[in-house]
């Protein structure tokens, strides 16, 4: 157990990128948040924005 930082579970259909949050709920959208351990996206990965920017272009 590293963090108990949680994610949004409907973040997917409301905002842009994995909202994060320390709250049971979302404070943009009042969804509950889930258990970020195996997150979708690494928020410190530094290459991240570079890999979805490139992916949005090949589409
Ligand atoms: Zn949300």
């Amino acid at each position: 157990m590293k963090s108990d930082i949680r994610v949004c579970s409907a973040w997917r259909d409301q905002h842009d990128r994995p909202r994060y949050s320390l709250s049971e709920t979302c404070p943009d959208c009042g969804a509950p948040t889930e258990n970020s351990a195996p997150a979708p996206f690494d928020p410190e990965d530094p290459y991240g924005e570079y890999r979805r920017a490139l992916k949005r272009r090949n589409r």
